[in-house]
Protein backbone atom coordinates (compact mmCIF):
# COMPACT_ATOMS: atom_id res chain seq x y z
CA UNK A 1 0.00 0.00 0.00
CA UNK A 2 1.40 3.88 -0.21
CA UNK A 3 3.80 4.46 1.91
CA UNK A 4 2.28 7.64 3.29
CA UNK A 5 -1.01 6.54 3.94
CA UNK A 6 0.51 3.41 5.92
CA UNK A 7 2.77 6.22 7.61
CA UNK A 8 -0.62 7.82 8.52
CA UNK A 9 -2.13 4.90 10.14
CA UNK A 10 0.13 4.03 12.01
CA UNK A 11 0.59 7.44 13.93
CA UNK A 12 -3.29 7.47 14.17
CA UNK A 13 -3.14 3.91 15.52
CA UNK A 14 -1.26 5.47 18.46
CA UNK A 15 -4.75 7.80 19.63
CA UNK A 16 -6.74 4.53 18.99
CA UNK A 17 -5.02 2.75 21.29
CA UNK A 18 -5.26 5.07 23.92
CA UNK A 19 -8.66 5.15 23.52
CA UNK A 20 -9.33 1.78 23.42
CA UNK A 21 -6.90 1.44 26.70
CA UNK A 22 -9.00 3.99 28.48
CA UNK A 23 -11.95 1.81 27.97
CA UNK A 24 -10.12 -0.99 29.29
CA UNK A 25 -9.32 -2.91 26.13
CA UNK A 26 -6.17 -4.10 24.64
CA UNK A 27 -4.83 -3.13 21.45
CA UNK A 28 -1.93 -3.00 19.59
CA UNK A 29 -0.89 -2.15 15.70
CA UNK A 30 0.67 -4.41 13.05
CA UNK A 31 1.28 -3.24 9.51
CA UNK A 32 0.28 -6.10 7.12
CA UNK A 33 -2.64 -8.26 7.24
CA UNK A 34 0.27 -11.21 7.14
CA UNK A 35 1.65 -9.68 10.36
CA UNK A 36 -1.98 -9.34 11.82
CA UNK A 37 -2.39 -13.03 11.49
CA UNK A 38 0.79 -13.83 13.03
CA UNK A 39 -0.41 -11.15 16.04
CA UNK A 40 -3.18 -13.19 16.27
CA UNK A 41 -1.64 -16.60 16.86
CA UNK A 42 0.50 -15.09 19.28
CA UNK A 43 -1.63 -13.91 21.13
CA UNK A 44 -3.74 -16.71 21.35
CA UNK A 45 -0.72 -18.89 21.75
CA UNK A 46 0.43 -16.55 24.64
CA UNK A 47 -3.01 -17.28 26.68
CA UNK A 48 -2.28 -19.03 30.52
CA UNK A 49 -4.05 -20.97 30.69
CA UNK A 50 -4.03 -22.52 27.08
CA UNK A 51 -7.82 -22.06 25.61
CA UNK A 52 -9.38 -25.52 24.91
CA UNK A 53 -11.60 -24.31 22.33
CA UNK A 54 -12.37 -21.57 20.00
CA UNK A 55 -15.06 -19.95 17.91
CA UNK A 56 -14.98 -19.57 14.22
CA UNK A 57 -17.03 -16.47 13.35
CA UNK A 58 -17.95 -15.49 9.53
CA UNK A 59 -15.73 -12.41 9.13
CA UNK A 60 -14.50 -11.23 5.87
CA UNK A 61 -11.24 -9.85 7.79
CA UNK A 62 -11.06 -13.07 9.48
CA UNK A 63 -11.23 -15.64 6.11
CA UNK A 64 -9.33 -13.60 3.82
CA UNK A 65 -6.09 -14.59 6.05
CA UNK A 66 -6.30 -17.55 6.36
CA UNK A 67 -6.60 -18.17 9.89
CA UNK A 68 -9.14 -20.60 10.65
CA UNK A 69 -7.20 -23.61 9.59
CA UNK A 70 -3.83 -22.70 11.89
CA UNK A 71 -6.45 -21.75 14.44
CA UNK A 72 -8.21 -25.26 14.26
CA UNK A 73 -4.93 -27.13 14.17
CA UNK A 74 -3.85 -25.58 17.52
CA UNK A 75 -2.94 -28.49 19.93
CA UNK A 76 -5.59 -29.56 22.14
CA UNK A 77 -8.19 -27.12 20.59
CA UNK A 78 -11.83 -27.82 19.96
CA UNK A 79 -12.38 -25.57 16.92
CA UNK A 80 -16.35 -24.63 16.77
CA UNK A 81 -17.40 -24.00 13.10
CA UNK A 82 -20.74 -23.37 12.73
CA UNK A 83 -20.45 -23.18 8.83
CA UNK A 84 -19.34 -26.45 7.53
CA UNK A 85 -20.91 -27.60 4.56
CA UNK A 86 -21.26 -31.05 5.61
CA UNK A 87 -23.37 -30.35 8.58
CA UNK A 88 -26.88 -29.97 8.23
CA UNK A 89 -28.67 -26.25 9.40
CA UNK A 90 -29.29 -27.50 12.66
CA UNK A 91 -26.60 -29.11 13.42
CA UNK A 92 -24.78 -25.77 12.81
CA UNK A 93 -27.36 -23.50 14.52
CA UNK A 94 -26.52 -26.00 17.45
CA UNK A 95 -22.81 -24.94 17.33
CA UNK A 96 -23.44 -21.38 16.87
CA UNK A 97 -25.11 -21.44 20.22
CA UNK A 98 -22.27 -23.38 22.08
CA UNK A 99 -19.65 -20.82 20.15
CA UNK A 100 -21.17 -18.45 23.05
CA UNK A 101 -18.58 -20.55 25.70
CA UNK A 102 -15.40 -20.87 23.51
CA UNK A 103 -12.45 -19.35 25.14
CA UNK A 104 -11.71 -17.65 22.21
CA UNK A 105 -13.46 -15.55 19.94
CA UNK A 106 -11.60 -14.11 16.65
CA UNK A 107 -13.65 -11.78 14.46
CA UNK A 108 -13.64 -8.17 13.12
CA UNK A 109 -15.80 -4.82 13.75
CA UNK A 110 -17.86 -3.26 11.25
CA UNK A 111 -16.44 0.00 12.24
CA UNK A 112 -14.66 1.56 14.69
CA UNK A 113 -14.75 5.19 16.03
CA UNK A 114 -11.62 8.01 16.47
CA UNK A 115 -12.50 7.72 20.10
CA UNK A 116 -12.11 4.08 20.46
CA UNK A 117 -16.07 2.42 20.25
CA UNK A 118 -16.79 -0.43 18.45
CA UNK A 119 -19.76 -0.37 16.38
CA UNK A 120 -21.66 -3.77 14.85
CA UNK A 121 -24.58 -4.50 13.00
CA UNK A 122 -25.29 -8.55 13.14
CA UNK A 123 -28.19 -10.66 11.17
CA UNK A 124 -28.81 -13.43 14.22
CA UNK A 125 -26.86 -11.69 16.69
CA UNK A 126 -24.49 -14.79 18.09
CA UNK A 127 -21.21 -12.69 16.26
CA UNK A 128 -21.98 -9.53 18.75
CA UNK A 129 -23.25 -11.69 21.77
CA UNK A 130 -20.25 -13.33 21.92
CA UNK A 131 -18.16 -9.96 21.67
CA UNK A 132 -20.34 -8.63 24.41
CA UNK A 133 -20.21 -11.76 26.88
CA UNK A 134 -19.10 -15.22 26.84
CA UNK A 135 -15.89 -16.43 25.30
CA UNK A 136 -13.07 -15.41 28.19
CA UNK A 137 -10.57 -13.53 25.10
CA UNK A 138 -11.96 -11.85 22.20
CA UNK A 139 -9.14 -10.95 19.56
CA UNK A 140 -10.68 -8.16 16.94
CA UNK A 141 -8.61 -7.58 13.47
CA UNK A 142 -9.46 -4.51 12.16
CA UNK A 143 -8.27 -2.95 9.38
CA UNK A 144 -7.74 0.68 9.26
CA UNK A 145 -10.60 1.13 6.47
CA UNK A 146 -13.04 0.98 9.20
CA UNK A 147 -12.04 3.50 11.56
CA UNK A 148 -14.47 6.51 11.44
CA UNK A 149 -14.75 9.71 13.30
CA UNK A 150 -17.82 8.97 15.40
CA UNK A 151 -21.26 7.23 15.77
CA UNK A 152 -23.16 8.45 13.26
CA UNK A 153 -20.06 8.40 10.54
CA UNK A 154 -20.07 4.45 11.92
CA UNK A 155 -23.64 3.95 10.90
CA UNK A 156 -23.01 5.69 8.00
CA UNK A 157 -20.55 3.33 6.99
CA UNK A 158 -22.25 0.15 7.93
CA UNK A 159 -25.08 1.20 5.84
CA UNK A 160 -23.66 2.47 2.75
CA UNK A 161 -20.42 -0.14 2.63
CA UNK A 162 -20.81 -3.10 5.23
CA UNK A 163 -23.82 -4.41 5.15
CA UNK A 164 -24.64 -4.42 1.14
CA UNK A 165 -21.02 -5.39 0.53
CA UNK A 166 -21.95 -8.55 3.10
CA UNK A 167 -25.00 -9.08 1.50
CA UNK A 168 -23.42 -9.49 -1.72
CA UNK A 169 -20.33 -11.39 -0.27
CA UNK A 170 -23.14 -14.24 1.15
CA UNK A 171 -25.50 -14.43 -1.71
CA UNK A 172 -23.63 -17.47 -3.52
CA UNK A 173 -23.09 -18.94 0.33
CA UNK A 174 -26.93 -18.66 0.99
CA UNK A 175 -29.12 -18.79 -2.40
CA UNK A 176 -32.41 -18.31 -0.96
CA UNK A 177 -31.44 -14.95 0.70
CA UNK A 178 -32.60 -12.31 -1.28
CA UNK A 179 -32.46 -8.68 -0.23
CA UNK A 180 -33.09 -5.37 -2.07
CA UNK A 181 -29.29 -4.01 -1.47
CA UNK A 182 -27.98 -7.33 -3.82
CA UNK A 183 -29.31 -6.07 -6.57
CA UNK A 184 -28.06 -2.05 -6.50
CA UNK A 185 -25.35 -2.50 -4.15
CA UNK A 186 -27.68 0.40 -1.55
CA UNK A 187 -29.40 0.14 2.05
CA UNK A 188 -33.07 0.03 1.64
CA UNK A 189 -33.56 -0.35 5.46
CA UNK A 190 -35.57 -3.06 3.96
CA UNK A 191 -38.30 -5.38 6.26
CA UNK A 192 -36.71 -8.47 4.31
CA UNK A 193 -37.51 -11.64 6.15
CA UNK A 194 -33.82 -12.65 5.38
CA UNK A 195 -32.29 -9.48 5.80
CA UNK A 196 -29.11 -9.20 7.68
CA UNK A 197 -28.90 -6.34 9.61
CA UNK A 198 -31.18 -7.11 12.95
CA UNK A 199 -29.13 -6.00 15.81
CA UNK A 200 -26.86 -3.13 16.09
CA UNK A 201 -24.74 -3.11 19.28
CA UNK A 202 -21.96 -0.59 20.43
CA UNK A 203 -19.32 -1.28 22.58
CA UNK A 204 -18.58 1.59 24.81
CA UNK A 205 -15.70 -0.45 26.83
CA UNK A 206 -15.14 -3.53 28.45
CA UNK A 207 -15.98 -4.12 32.12
CA UNK A 208 -13.24 -7.14 32.15
CA UNK A 209 -10.05 -5.41 31.62
CA UNK A 210 -8.05 -6.42 28.52
CA UNK A 211 -11.09 -9.73 27.52
CA UNK A 212 -11.24 -7.52 24.14
CA UNK A 213 -8.41 -7.48 22.16
CA UNK A 214 -8.34 -5.21 19.31
CA UNK A 215 -5.56 -5.77 17.01
CA UNK A 216 -5.34 -2.56 14.18
CA UNK A 217 -3.80 -3.07 10.71
CA UNK A 218 -2.49 -0.55 8.39
CA UNK A 219 -3.78 -2.45 5.57
CA UNK A 220 -7.08 -2.52 4.18
CA UNK A 221 -8.73 -5.62 5.46
CA UNK A 222 -12.56 -6.51 5.09
CA UNK A 223 -15.56 -3.88 4.16
S1 LIG B 1 -31.35 -3.48 5.82
FE1 LIG B 1 -31.94 -4.73 4.03
S2 LIG B 1 -31.34 -3.51 2.26
FE2 LIG B 1 -30.24 -2.66 4.03
S3 LIG B 1 -28.24 -3.70 3.96
FE3 LIG B 1 -29.62 -4.84 5.36
S4 LIG B 1 -30.51 -6.48 4.11
FE4 LIG B 1 -29.66 -4.90 2.71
Amino acid sequence: MDKNLLAQREKLSAHLIKHLNRRRMAASFVPTAEAAKAEVLHLVRSMDPKPTSIMRCGSESIGSLGLWTELAALPGVTFLDPYRADKTPAENADVRRRTLLADVMVSSTNALTMDGRLVNLDGTGNRVAAMIFGPLKVILVVGMNKVVADLDAAYARIRTVAAPANNIRIESLYPGVKNPCMEDGRCHQCASDTKICNIWTTIEGSSVKDRIHVVLVGEDMGF
